[in-house]
């Protein structure tokens, strides 16, 4: 479970996360939506604090991380402790262009878990199959199309074993081609019950596969509920608006 309170973030003067609560039940799967600038990606950096917030409180599992008090107090190894709990798939990918696909998947495991390479390679190897790549295995990221690339990038971020995935736009530098094979991986996840984010403007995928929708602008939480209601019938004016431009 997730569970967001009172976030809050500023740049200099300007207010990009403005009292944020959600929750996220253990399995739920959310779409977080809106336009450009809104505060979305700020929002799932805050969740895996490559962005520390101004104010509230995010709780992840059993672990929860209090920013009320000021941010100048955490240190670098319970920030580490509390990163491992979420796994994060970019844009635009990521991966180490000096290692191959399976080296990718198991430098985390190696490197951060202390995992001895023998099980940790046979475990990337099994992340692989998932995603369709086990073939791929010895590639270098170069030989890769971009819907590959990202497929390694989900499975990189598997083999940390998060408690949550979260998803910022991982199919927006894509082919059109190939988003379909990124977002078939992603539905996966979500029927085998992973806890996820995702930031998207694929709005059927959306409606489809997420539990919940999310629309921020501004840096609020404008309208949160079921997929399906938020996406086809908006009960806020705002959210109406922002939809209306992807039909
Ligand atoms: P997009 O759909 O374009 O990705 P977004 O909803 O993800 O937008 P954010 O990236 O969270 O929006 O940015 C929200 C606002 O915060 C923007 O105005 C952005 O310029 C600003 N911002 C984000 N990160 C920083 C930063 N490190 N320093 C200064 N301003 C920032
Ligand atoms: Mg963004």
């Amino acid at each position: 479970m997730i569970e967001v309170v009172g976030l809050k973030k500023s740049f200099g003067p300007l207010e990009v996360l403005r009292d944020i609560n959600l929750i996220v039940p253990r399995g739920h799967v959310v779409a977080l939506i809106g336009p450009s600038g809104s505060g979305k990606s700020t929002l799932l950096r805050s969740l895996n604090l490559l962005c520390l917030p101004d104010a509230g409180y995010v709780a992840i599992g059993d672990q929860k991380m209090d920013f009320s008090a000021g941010n100048v107090s955490l240190r670098d190894r319970d920030l580490a402790a509390f990163r491992a709990n979420t796994g994060m798939v970019f844009q635009n990918f990521n991966l180490f262009p000096h290692m191959n696909v399976v080296e990718n998947v198991m430098v985390g495991p190696v490197t951060v878990l202390k995992q001895d390479k023998k099980s940790a390679r046979e475990r990337a190897i099994e992340l692989l199959a998932k995603v369709g790549l086990a073939d791929r295995a010895e590639a270098h990221p170069d030989q890769l199309s971009g819907g590959q690339k990202q497929r390694v990038a989900i499975a990189r971020a598997l083999a940390m074993n998060p408690d949550v995935m979260l998803f910022d736009e991982a199919t927006s530098a894509l082919d059109p081609a190939l988003v379909g094979e990124v977002l078939a991986v992603i539905r996966q996840l979500a029927e085998q019950g992973m806890t996820m984010i995702l930031v998207t403007h694929e709005m059927a995928f959306a409606r489809d596969v997420a539990d919940t929708v999310i629309f921020m602008k501004d840096g609020y939480v404008v309208e949160a509920g079921d997929a399906r209601q938020v996406i086809n019938h908006p009960h806020e004016t705002a959210t109406r608006e922002f939809l209306s431009h992807f039909h």
